[in-house]
């Protein structure tokens, strides 16, 4: 079995308009693949069909070799399970910040001593801790970022989807994100599709590149990433 997530010539259409065309894009375990492009570029719709959320209307998808079918909504439920999508500016539960792992941890199966040091470990990752007991609809949106981040990341995903996951961060805190999805993926050697708004950030995460431009991928960089080239897209 290959370990990779294919997307092949993938197409998408909002009424007569062509968002996506014909996009191909690879992402390989215990790498980190950032899609870069202007705004209105095609990034979230490419990532909302990656997280199996709408059906391409053209092209495939396939993870490990298997190609998914849209379709088949018991197996795209199983799918879901392993992936962690997160959304541009995603919600928080009015619930205090403790709870908003703590809770989705309860509802996948874990045990409350399970859940309670999952939830610890991944509050002092985010430093957060101090305010376990705060709801989080009183942090800032920079912190409700954090939060969803650490969230999703409790759930111990296998494919990470994330969407401008630093955009409202300051840069400090965008560096504690970046630091945390790299360790998280080499560590659990999964896949990551990282949407970013920053060159800094690709440069710094990205172990491939992909710049997509009007719904078409433009350039593609592993390893070396030429920021000139970028920058004659973005
Ligand atoms: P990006 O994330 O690169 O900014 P999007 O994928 O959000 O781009 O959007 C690409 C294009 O598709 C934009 O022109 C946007 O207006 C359009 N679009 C996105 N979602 C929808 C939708 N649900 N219905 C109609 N048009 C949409
Ligand atoms: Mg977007």
């Amino acid at each position: 079995m290959k370990e990779v997530i294919k997307a092949l010539n993938i197409v998408k259409y909002f009424g007569k308009t062509r968002i996506l065309d014909n996009v191909s894009l690879e992402a390989h375990r215990g790498r980190i693949a950032v899609i870069m492009g202007p705004n209105g570029s095609g990034k979230s719709t490419l990532l909302k069909i990656l997280a199996l959320l709408i059906p391409p209307d053209d092209g495939r998808l396939e993870i490990d070799d298997s190609p998914i079918d849209f379709d088949n909504e018991l197996e795209k439920r199983s799918l879901q399970k392993k992936i962690a999508y997160l959304p541009q500016r995603p919600p928080v539960l009015s619930a205090s910040i403790f709870n908003n792992i703590y809770l989705p941890l309860r509802l996948r199966g874990a045990s409350k001593e399970e859940a309670k040091k999952t939830t610890e470990s991944i509050l002092s990752m985010l430093r957060l801790k101090e305010y376990a007991k705060i709801n989080a609809h009183r942090l800032s949106g920079g912190q409700k970022q954090l939060l969803a981040i650490g969230r999703t990341l409790a759930l111990n995903p296998e494919i990470l989807l994330f969407d401008e996951p630093t955009a409202s961060l300051a840069p400090n805190t965008a560096e504690i994100v970046q630091d945390i999805v790299k360790r998280y993926v080499k560590e659990k050697n999964c896949y990551a599709v990282i949407v970013s708004h920053s060159i800094t950030e690709a440069k710094k995460i990205a172990d491939d590149l992909y710049v997509l431009v009007s719904g078409k991928i433009k350039e593609r960089f592993s390893g070396q990433i030429s920021e000139e080239e970028i920058l004659k897209w973005i």
